[in-house]
């Protein structure tokens, strides 16, 4: 039976004989059915389209995942080669040998870890290919997991280290569940942040941030703001990786979280 994949949010389901007929991630409001009604695929199907990923370094340490032509939502993932184990955070829809063999060169998976909902992908295909790795998802997203798998770890709690120097932080804001990584080697131990949509790159890779949903504008208020930023402030980090090929805030990152959402709240309130 296929696992099938929606088409708009690229989400893979448990397998069935038949597609499912809804996807409630999509259905939900931060998120939207794709225009043409509900649609699935599956890994065959996307490979047979021609789809094809790509393995690239972004700086010492850290490789993003990303796949042409782009499925769905279209983000990358991106894998920290910790002294731990290589860390896969957020995932791709597509599964091809070529890049399950360009990991493998490069020590394999030692652990997913997912921000949220939107970005599970093929995260139960992926942890398959690297002998059923553990998944981490926050114990608050557990209702939206479809597909359950060997390696699927729901944590509890504000902060989980998976692995050493690697800490999974509980933002809450776009899902309660939302998590930021925290890598404190990486960018030669002045530590790396990599995020989800809970905190956005933005388009001027100076700024971040914080939606309740992106594609129907929704923001966020202000108490969640705070918490979000107050979430990833005992951390250092000097470079924040967001969900999007370039989307980078590449020096002086605690101080853009700070200065964003000092901005968003102000505007909330229409201050000047
Ligand atoms: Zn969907
Ligand atoms: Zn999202």
């Amino acid at each position: 039976m296929p696992a099938y994949i929606c088409r708009t949010c690229g989400v893979q389901y448990a397998p069935t004989p038949v597609p499912p007929e809804h996807c409630p991630i999509c259905e939900d409001e931060r998120q939207y059915v794709g225009w043409n009604g509900q649609q699935w695929t599956t890994l065959e199907e996307l490979r047979a389209e021609g789809r094809r990923n790509t393995l690239t370094e972004l700086e010492p340490g850290l490789l993003q995942l990303a796949t042409q032509p782009s499925v769905a939502i279209g983000q990358r993932a991106l894998i920290a080669q910790t002294a731990g184990g290589n860390v896969m955070w957020d995932c791709v829809s597509l599964v091809d040998d070529g890049s399950v063999h360009a990991l493998r060169e490069r020590g394999g998976l030692s652990a997913i870890a997912i921000s949220h909902p939107h970005f599970y992908a093929a995260m139960v295909s992926w942890s398959a290919a690297f002998d059923d790795c553990p998944i981490y998802v926050h114990a608050d997203d557990a209702e939206w997991v479809r597909y359950r798998s060997p390696g699927l770890q729901l944590w509890v709690g504000d902060t989980r280290e998976i692995l050493p120097g690697v800490t999974l932080i509980n933002t809450g804001g776009h899902f309660r569940g939302s998590t930021a990584l925290h890598w404190a080697e990486g960018a030669d131990s002045r530590g790396l942040l990599l995020v989800g949509d809970s905190l956005t790159v933005v388009m001027d890779r100076r700024y971040l941030g914080f939606m309740y949903s992106y594609p129907n504008l929704i923001p966020l208020p202000a108490d969640s703001v705070r918490r979000i930023a107050a979430s990833v402030r005992p951390f250092a980090f000097e470079r924040i990786y967001g969900a999007w090929d370039g989307r980078t805030v590449s020096s002086a990152g605690k101080d853009a979280v700070e200065r964003s959402a000092e901005r968003y709240i102000r505007f909330l309130h229409q201050l000047p």
